[in-house]
């Protein structure tokens, strides 16, 4: 079941996958003709972006064979659980909803119940899943995302349970149907896994090593969703900053970054997630000189202290870092700069957590996701002795907010009466009139308007600003 595999074997796979997936289509189709409706499924996305990607490659492919979408897990045909493992919250919801499902059922014996993502992708998570929730019929793994038409076929035709897990692999599989979210922006891998191995992360164990998507195989992609009338787009990687290192002909992130300006159609280019070490002064200055490219730089700091950042692995100081931001607000005038920060990490002492207050007040960020460090089983900071109370952490965390929250706010009031293209992504959810979307910094706006303008970039001047939002007016 653990294995690495080489070409070869893979290629058979997708070769078997892909007569399966001609049976599956054409039963699908019967059906459709015998019950005047297609098989649905629905699926149960956590964590992050990658998480989101990967569930519409899932989506694509269900399509594929003749499947629809539904939001409600009552009437699907298949629940698929994408789920992440970055923290123990994550995990506990996903073990609460199964439960919800298993109901579901019992009273529906047909309903397949899949499970796939991150957290199947540990072996004593999985051994879990099997013991506790042994109505699963299909777990499979973030790269084995390919072969589900074929799981589902075994469990439809063969009536077995399907499991399917590569713990590491070179291959890449391109052109997978997609499922997207939005038709005006996309989220576009540009590499998948990580070779960072920070302590407190379980990413580079469930998603092997970074590997690079060729730049040609990227452009072409990002070309096609232009034609498709499509906007934005995110270029998603663990850390965006070293793509290109494990390729033969060599292709920095600065160069990816040029090339992609190019392609007629798409207006913003944004990226996620930057690590500090590898943030150089060519993408400084690709950000600057390409005009599509967002002034908006996610910089993860983690921590302020120095001796926190050396156990967690970081490979840069607190100093360094302050460097990083002075150039980029040196070099782009009005850069945005958002930020994750953790709190309570092994050993972390009171004089640690005022250094990372300290940067919060210095590089006055325009927003941040806080977390609370949550032990991973596996990663080397779950057997860091000193663990910090829970009620330390909560404690802290407060303490970040208060000094967090007014400078978020203090850069909000900055766009009041400024004028900022805009966006539209959706209707809001709090009034039918507002409609919602971001500024090229990343800033959420609402504002009246009419649904119509969803998907198109409009100016809208900032009337009042509040921590997690701009409210404004079109002009
Ligand atoms: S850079 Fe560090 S935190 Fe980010 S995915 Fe890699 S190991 Fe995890």
């Amino acid at each position: 079941m653990s294995k690495k595999v080489n070409e070869t074997i893979n290629t058979e796979n997708t070769k078997l996958a892909s007569d399966k997936i001609i049976e599956l289509r054409n039963s699908n189709e019967q059906y459709f003709i015998m019950n005047g409706r297609r098989k649905s499924y629905h699926i149960l996305t956590y964590g992050c972006q990658m998480n989101e990607h990967d569930s519409e490659k899932i989506g694509g492919m269900l399509t594929s064979i003749g499947y629809e979408e539904t939001d409600d897990d009552k009437n699907a045909d298949l629940v698929i659980f994408n789920t992440c493992l970055i923290r123990e919250n994550a995990e506990l919801k996903v073990f609460g909803k199964l439960g919800e499902v298993k109901g579901l059922k019992r009273n529906k014996p047909d309903l397949i119940v899949a499970v796939c993502g991150c957290m199947m992708q540990k072996e004593e998570m999985r051994q879990k899943l099997l013991k506790s929730f042994s109505f699963v019929d299909i777990i499979f793994g973030t790269n084995t995302i390919q072969e589900l038409p074929g799981l589902i076929f075994d469990v439809e035709v063969n009536k077995k349970k399907s499991v399917d897990i590569i713990d590491d692999t070179e291959l890449i599989y391109e052109n997978m149907p997609k499922m997207r979210k939005f038709k005006y922006k996309a989220l576009v891998n540009i590499t998948y896994g990580c070779n960072n191995f920070c302590t407190y992360c379980v990413v580079p164990y469930v998603r092997g090593r970074e590997k690079s998507r060729l730049p040609q195989e990227i452009v072409n992609e990002v070309r096609m969703l232009a034609e498709d009338g499509c906007k934005e787009i995110t270029l998603l990687g663990q850390n965006v900053n070293s793509y290109g290192s494990n390729l033969e002909n060599k292709c920095t992130f600065s160069e990816l970054l040029y090339e992609l300006n190019e392609i007629e159609g798409i207006e913003r280019i944004r990226f996620m997630t930057s690590h500090p070490k590898d943030l150089t002064d060519d993408l400084i200055k690709a950000i600057k000189e390409c005009d599509k490219v967002c002034n908006h730089v996610h910089l993860p700091v983690q921590a302020g202290s120095n001796e926190v950042l050396r156990r967690m692995n970081r490979k840069y100081t607190k100093e360094h870092y302050l460097n990083l931001v002075e150039k980029l607000k040196q070099e782009i005038p009005g850069v945005a700069i958002t930020t994750d920060i953790i709190v309570g990490f092994p050993g972390e002492t009171e004089e640690d957590f005022q250094e990372t207050i300290d940067v919060v007040k210095k590089v006055q960020y325009d927003s941040a996701f806080t977390f609370l460090y949550s032990v991973r089983e596996g990663t080397k900071a779950a057997e860091m002795e000193d663990q910090i109370p829970d009620e330390t952490k909560h404690e802290r965390f407060e303490r970040l907010l208060d000094v967090l929250y007014p400078i978020v706010l203090e850069r909000n009031s900055q766009c009041i009466d400024k004028v900022y293209p805009v966006l539209v992504e959706s209707v809001s959810k709090t009034s039918e009139n507002y409609l919602t979307g971001r500024t090229e910094h990343f800033r959420l706006v609402h504002f009246t308007g009419s649904e119509d303008l969803i998907g198109k970039i409009v100016n809208v001047k900032i009337t009042n600003v509040k921590t997690f939002h701009m409210e404004g007016k079109i002009q």
